[in-house]
């Protein structure tokens, strides 16, 4: 069918040498910007979403006929959990990875919709897991798990060997159970299986519920911003990575994802956890004044004394293993990131700018 025809054509590598993706979350935020790197650097491409709507599927939309379709990335409209489907793009196509960033992504969401989380998170990573693991020669597995495992552990710098058990909100436990099922089927199956710790990652086209998204539209339509901190007045700062250096380090996991050779075969594959992080957290205060001078407006803060359900103060990674294992260095500094991400919303939404300084 013609379906069959633009999927296999996706798939297909520039040269021998290139891999095979199965890219799930494609139309998301990182799931775009990831597919778009690999096909353009010669990388076959299948993306895969089922356009879910936790925000704006417009964007989604945008994104695949602005980014995706532009690069030649096919992308199967569909979900996780249907494994028909999986076992139909697994007999097309031979992978030789999967990028898997399709998950119910949002911290504060699990209090109204915590079912998703489970369905997408657990069940649909053990679907895809399954799928996986049939295939003769099982393509290895990098996929997108979250700094947020780090719940209430204060340490900080974060490093991979510090303790994950308390998780803060039920995305973080679903992100947590994932890297404890993934070591299960490395265990079992011997399939290859790196899992990334992003933390904060920000960008264009990026995610509408993330505070630097709606920080930005809310100070452009002159509404008051929220600004939660803890009843012990501690500011809330994040590691915010740009899109660009994750994406990096999504490719690299890839070319040094070791191989499994197969069910039958001897050689397991490795189970590695990676933080994908910036190294240099940023207060939201700090965050907000950048956004001020971007923009050139004030922002009409409301600092709330209450910590907010779910969040954690602070995130900070250490990047020690990163460096070592996939050669990792980000590269882009909040200001410079944050100025492109505001040059992309103007131009996305076409706003015309009323400065109130
Ligand atoms: P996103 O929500 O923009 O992308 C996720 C995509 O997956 C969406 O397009 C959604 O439609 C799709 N999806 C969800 N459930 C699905 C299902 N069951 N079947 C098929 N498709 C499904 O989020 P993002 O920011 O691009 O995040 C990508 C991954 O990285 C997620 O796993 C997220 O949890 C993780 N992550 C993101 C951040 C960040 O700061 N953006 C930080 C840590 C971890």
């Amino acid at each position: 069918s013609r379906w069959e025809t633009r999927l296999k054509s996706s798939a297909k590598p520039r040269s021998c040498t290139g891999h095979t993706v199965l890219v799930t979350g494609a139309v998301g935020f990182i799931g775009a910007h990831a597919s778009v790197a690999l096909k353009r650097r010669g990388d076959g491409v299948v993306g895969l979403d089922n356009f879910n709507r936790y925000y704006d599927v417009n964007l989604k939309h945008s994104r695949k006929s602005k980014l995706l379709d532009r690069a030649g990335v096919f992308v199967v409209e569909g979900d996780i959990n249907d494994d028909v489907l999986l076992r139909r793009i697994f007999d097309l196509v031979q992978f030789t990875h999967v990028l898997h960033l399709a998950a119910q992504a949002g911290v504060r969401y699990a209090m109204i919709n915590p079912n998703s989380y489970i369905k997408s998170n657990i069940d649909g990573f053990v679907n895809l897991l399954e799928a996986v693991k049939s295939i003769t020669e099982p393509p290895a597995m990098v996929w997108a798990s979250s700094s947020s495992v780090y719940g209430l552990n204060s340490k900080v710098p974060f490093s991979e060997k510090d303790r994950t058990d308390q998780p803060a909100s039920l995305y973080a436990a679903t992100k947590k159970a994932g890297e404890e099922i993934a070591h299960a089927y490395n265990h079992i199956y011997g399939l290859s299986i790196t899992g990334l710790r992003f933390f904060t990652v920000y960008g264009p086209w990026g995610r509408p519920d993330m505070a630097y998204f709606f920080f930005t539209k809310d100070i452009l339509n002159r509404k008051e911003i929220s600004i939660f901190e803890g009843d012990n007045h501690g500011t809330i700062a994040r590691d915010f990575t740009y899109i660009d250096d994750v994406v990096k380090g999504c490719l690299s996991a890839i070319d040094t994802a070791n191989k499994s050779s197969g069910n039958g075969g001897k050689k397991k594959g490795e189970f590695r956890i990676i933080n994908l992080g910036n190294t240099s957290p940023v207060s939201v205060h700090k965050l907000v004044r950048i956004l001020e001078k971007l923009l050139k407006m004030k922002a009409k803060k409301k600092v709330v004394l209450m910590p907010r359900n779910g969040d954690v103060a602070l995130t900070h990674a250490n990047i020690s293993l990163a460096r070592i294992e996939l050669g990792y260095e980000p590269r882009m500094d909040l200001e410079m990131g944050l100025k492109k991400f505001v040059k992309w919303y103007l131009d996305y939404y076409d706003v015309k700018k009323k400065s109130s300084w």
